[in-house]
């Protein structure tokens, strides 16, 4: 268990951890109606930077106006959001990498279980960078939970109360004595794990399941495909079969939490020889340098 540090952003102001609370009336408790992301700062001596703020944003906008939180777009901005980072980085001053949680709360009482035009609140915290799986070959076990499906709770938007499903199927893995779960829609095919996307590898070609699988559209999936298509690296979007996992010559997984972190086995058959394979390698050396020296993407805002 992680513990934020002391100074939060809510409110519009930054204060004490234990005064931030949002109130056992809103739609946020009764109804798990938030929304957040996840973001890294990377911190280097004097200098920190936030890895693709700008597309975190622009995701946090994209779970609001989906699920209809109107009030956001009306009240925030990129410009705010930078803000609010930067105060509460400095308020801070993390001499290690950090998490950043930025969640929207629905904070009108008792207002019946509609969206529009309730008011909202922002909070953010900081903590620890500390991966959620392990980095040197996770196992995973694919759930007996199916993922919801866009027409139920649509994982495109990042919803508090849609992690329910997520933490159904990782208990049920952890219980099972694995790492974490594979998401299956209805149909049987792969969506993500609990708070990450996968990916796997057959004869050098780099297959992920495109973003109408019922999955969230990661930050982390979409720099490793952009890193991929630099490299030449063949790529393919598209629908995949559990089975196909288990004869992959490499699985990985992407995600804020996760890191690129390579997958050793498969509902108990291995993944090659279970070790990292070399295209997992290659992609997670330059990812994790992109994190701190990306040159041309655009991607790092200095905080
Ligand atoms: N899928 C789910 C369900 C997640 O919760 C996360 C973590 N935010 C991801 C995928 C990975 O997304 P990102 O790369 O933006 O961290």
């Amino acid at each position: 268990m992680a513990n934020p540090y002391p100074q939060v952003y809510f409110g519009d102001r930054i204060i004490d951890a234990k005064q931030a609370s949002v109130g056992v009336a809103s739609s946020a408790v009764m109804y798990g109606l938030s929304v957040y992301t996840v973001f890294p700062v990377l911190v280097d001596g004097s200098a920190r930077t936030a890895f693709r703020l700008d597309d975190h944003f622009r995701r946090l906008e994209e779970s609001c106006k989906i699920i209809g939180i109107d009030r956001f777009a009306a009240e925030w901005d990129f410009a705010r959001f930078r803000t609010a980072i930067i105060d509460l980085i400095a308020a801070n001053a993390p001499t290690e990498d950090v998490f950043v949680r930025a969640t929207v709360h629905v904070v009108e009482s008792i207002p019946g279980t509609r969206v529009r035009g309730c008011a909202i609140q922002v909070s953010i915290f900081v903590y620890d960078a500390v991966p959620i799986v392990p980095q040197d070959g996770m196992r995973l076990k694919s759930s007996p939970w199916r993922r919801i499906p866009d027409n139920a709770i649509p994982s495109r938007a990042k919803v508090n109360g849609a992690y329910v499903n997520s933490v159904l199927a990782k208990q049920d893995a952890i219980d099972s004595g694995y790492d974490d779960c594979i998401f299956l829609d209805g149909n049987g095919h792969v969506c993500e794990l609990s708070a990450a996307n996968i990916f796997l590898v057959r004869n050098g070609t780099l297959i992920t399941p495109d973003v109408s699988c019922d999955i969230l559209d990661g930050i982390n999936r979409r720099t490793i495909l952009t890193l991929a298509a630099e490299d030449g690296i063949p790529i393919v979007e598209r629908t995949i079969d559990l089975t196909e996992l288990y004869i992959a010559d490499e699985v990985f997984v992407t995600g804020t939490s996760s890191g690129t972190s390579p997958v050793a086995e498969v509902d108990g058959r291995l993944i090659a020889d279970g070790r990292p394979g070399p295209l997992t390698q290659t992609l997670r050396k330059r990812h994790t340098a992109a994190l701190r020296t990306d040159t041309h993407h655009n991607w790092l805002t200095p905080l």
